[in-house]
């Protein structure tokens, strides 16, 4: 049986007010990229966004326009790389007409989310960095705009003080219901190299933090090259390190103090909530570091013991960034915390219902009082 295609047109680009608008109609939804800087409207942007997606339905993609000749080399790796990670995708080649690549931008640029990861990148590179390229919607949802200010002004208060300018990239693709046929960390550096190649005529080179999480995962240093092109080229840097190596150079970076955001709950006004795994998880890594205080990032939240206490199973793709902690701890009730942790076994019963209460009541307290979230912000 023949195998479905997907159309890939030649996307749009507008200006909207004072806003670049790339944009482009995938299996009849409109899907968009915005920024204050022009963007280049390359059929890339969405191959890298739509490749895997295609692939969970086994369909090839059919583009309409050409594409660098670099890049359709570059997606047989990709192709094999997905295939052998995750065999239930398939298909996923790519019918293009081959096109002579575009002048390089003159700029060098690094993917920035105010993380450990990526603000390592920051601190190593700045002095050859022009951008620091935030994408709005991604693990902030476009809706939540006071999270966002919050988080463009954080992480832009930290890139200045490196002499590097913040981009913001504002995009629906994470809402698509074709793209969401992949999940994130499968596909998130399909979609952050979209992005890349959309800023291409500034940029001719990305850098991409390393993820530290082991194979299987959407990021790892062949994998991301393989989504350059010949005028782009994406670069994870750093996978040599550890976490904890990462965490042991950017602990005491008064840069970023206050400014570090490593949070992915939803269901908080703040940078940081300070109690979510992701967070616990840092705190411990900056304490073992040698930054007890969390870098003055995590002032929400319970206290660091509290938090620890009411720790639930480290999931897999992350136990071995908890060992490393854990090899380094010598506070003794918080090792045996991570230890229960890590022997996947979760706190008692009753800590965990006081937990959810605790959390039930702070919701409570935050709906009474809708001003709360301004006053917070004003005063950090
Ligand atoms: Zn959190």
């Amino acid at each position: 049986m023949a195998r479905s295609v997907i159309a890939i047109p030649e996307p749009k680009l507008e200006k909207a007010g004072d806003l670049w608008r790339l944009s482009a109609t995938i299996a009849g939804k409109n899907v968009f990229f915005e920024s204050r800087i022009p963007l280049s409207p390359r059929p890339e942007v969405l191959v890298c966004s739509f490749l895997m997606p295609a692939m969970a339905f086994h369909a090839d993609l059919e583009v309409e326009g050409g594409l660098d000749e670099v890049f359709l080399e570059n997606l047989d790796f990709v192709r094999r790389r997905v295939k052998e990670w995750w065999p239930e995708l398939g298909g996923g080649e790519v019918r293009a007409s081959k096109r002579a690549s575009a002048a390089p931008g003159p700029e060098v640029g690094c993917f920035y989310t105010g993380g450990i990861d990526s603000s390592y990148v920051l601190q190593q590179l700045h002095p050859k960095l022009r951008y620091a390229v935030f994408v709005e919607g991604f693990d902030i949802g476009l809706r939540d705009e006071a999270r966002l200010r919050l988080a463009r002004e954080t992480l832009g208060a930290t890139a200045a003080a490196c002499g590097v300018e913040l981009v913001s990239v504002r995009t629906n693709l994470r809402q698509n219901l074709l793209f969401q046929q992949v999940r994130w960390g499968k596909n998130h550096m399909g979609a952050l190299s979209a992005v890349g190649h959309a800023l291409g005529s500034h940029v001719h080179t990305m850098f991409a933090a390393a993820s530290d999480v082991p194979p299987p995962w959407g990021s790892a240093p062949d994998l991301d090259a393989a989504w350059s092109s010949g005028s782009l080229k994406i670069e994870n840097f750093s996978a040599e390190l550890s976490r904890l190596q990462r965490v042991d150079s950017v602990a005491k970076w008064e840069k970023l103090r206050g400014r570090l955001r490593v949070c992915l709950e939803r269901d908080t006004p703040h940078l940081n909530c300070g109690n979510c795994e992701k967070c616990v998880r840092t705190r411990m890594q900056l304490f073992v570091a040698g930054s007890p205080d969390g870098l003055g990032s995590f002032r929400e939240g319970p206290t660091l013991r509290s938090a620890m206490s009411d720790l639930a199973e480290a999931h897999d793709e992350v136990a071995g960034q908890w060992r490393e902690v854990a090899e380094r701890l010598q506070d003794r009730r918080l090792l045996r915390h991570l230890e229960r942790a890590l022997a996947g076994r979760r706190p008692a019963v009753w800590r965990r219902a006081l937990r959810e209460f605790k959390k039930l009541g702070e919701r409570a307290a935050r709906e009474a009082m809708p001003h709360r979230t301004a006053a917070v912000r004003a005063s950090q």
